[in-house]
């Protein structure tokens, strides 16, 4: 039975979450950038910690525990869907950084052209785990569920957010018995252990992953401008690996293959994570959502890489919905021949007319999304 956590979602704000109205609003440290784009810290942040994620919960990568220390990444990834989620709350806010802009001549930038963070994000959640007792919320011994970080932003981008993680990470490390799921796109996220930024006494309730969608680092530059190469990302899940450290696997998102052999990409990648060392592997086509599929191939065209550029045209767009289909199903069925069931977690939204293939997939490790699989009782059952 899971606790009723909602009581925590009502904090009070912390000292820097002012509480300002807009129109009082000024933008604190102007001038800050991050990895070249002006940093914005949202002054009416009152949370890092979500305790209601029932959608990541039902792709399995967590219990419901989100962490999320800012609102738009360093990184700008053509297909990143977090704008979409977080423009209402963070526009006013941008606003004003392009009103300021505005009086310097400067021209506006768009909400994947500025980082944005959330102030004292240590104090935040210090707020949520404990009580004004200081009394832990949530120190049951038996109470292991994941935690998992982040769903709007890169939390190993650099060096300092990397710090700002292992923060939190060690507030929740002392507080409670979670566990803690970080993704990431950068090479530094084993610099945690590396480094010595988390305690040895604390690293088995870590499990670290990394995007791999491809493995080809010309491709992954020109759709997820500003990460790490992927050959660096590899080199960096060896390392945890290596030391023995709990790993997953994350090959999300993945193009259409333009040579069409789905059952070679996914060897070669399932190789190249060492599917055997993962706990998990998560796996993905490129989302549908917003503007992803017209940014992505935007940039696939502007890199000059027609070939992937062609291929995703073939199955995007009005009248598409077959080859789409088709595509999804030839990644699945690949991994599903190099990636045990137990292991597998392809995620897959569908309708009423792909409903009855995926469900009989769901055996070999396809985890069915979307309203037409909550209606035909297909979804993973959360809460
Ligand atoms: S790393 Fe993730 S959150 Fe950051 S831009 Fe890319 S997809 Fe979005």
């Amino acid at each position: 039975m899971k606790k009723d956590y909602q009581s925590i979602d009502n904090i009070s704000p912390s000292t820097r979450s002012t509480g300002e109205t807009i129109e009082q609003f000024e933008l604190p440290f102007p001038g800050e950038t991050m990895n070249g784009k002006p940093v914005i810290w949202r002054p009416n942040t009152r949370t890092v910690l979500s305790l209601k994620s029932l959608k990541f919960e039902e792709k399995l990568l967590c219990d419901g525990i989100t962490l999320n220390p800012g609102d738009a990444c360093v990184f700008s990834c053509g297909f990143c869907y977090v704008e979409g989620q977080m423009i209402k709350v963070d526009k006013p806010y941008l606003k004003a950084l392009n009103a300021e802009r505005h009086t310097r001549g400067e021209s506006e930038l768009t909400f994947e052209q500025v980082v944005i963070r959330r102030p004292d994000s240590v104090g935040l959640l210090r707020q949520q785990l404990f009580d004004k007792k200081g009394r832990a919320k949530f120190a049951d011994p038996d109470d292991n569920w994941v935690v998992y970080g982040s769903t709007l932003v890169d939390v190993a981008a650099n060096m300092e957010l990397l710090r700002e993680t292992a923060d939190l990470c060690n507030l929740i490390l002392e507080s409670t018995a979670w566990q803690i799921r970080l993704l990431s796109k950068s090479s530094l996220l084993h610099r945690l252990f590396k480094d010595n930024m988390i305690p040895v006494r604390h690293r088995h309730r870590l499990i670290l992953g990394f995007s791999t969608g491809t493995l080809d680092d010309n491709v992954a530059s020109a759709i997820e401008m500003g990460t790490a190469r992927v050959s660096k990302r590899l080199e960096s899940l060896h390392w945890l690996q290596d030391e023995g450290y709990r790993t997953f696997g994350m090959i999300c998102p993945s193009l259409p293959q333009v040579d069409g052999d789905y059952e070679s990409f996914s060897r070669k990648i399932c190789e190249a994570i060492r599917v055997d060392r993962c706990e998990h592997v998560w796996a993905e086509v490129i989302n549908l959502r917003g503007r992803s599929l017209v940014r992505t191939l935007g940039a696939l065209h502007t890199a000059e890489l027609e070939d992937e550029a062609l291929a995703l045209s073939a199955v995007m767009g009005q009248g598409k919905k077959t080859a789409w289909e088709e595509y999804s199903r030839a990644t699945f069925l690949a991994h599903a021949m190099h990636v045990p069931a137990e292991k597998l977690r392809y995620l897959q939204y569908i309708d009423g007319s792909t409903a009855d293939w995926w469900a009989d997939h769901r055996e070999h490790g396809a985890i069915l999304l979307g309203k037409a699989a909550e209606e035909r009782n297909l979804a993973t059952s959360v809460g």
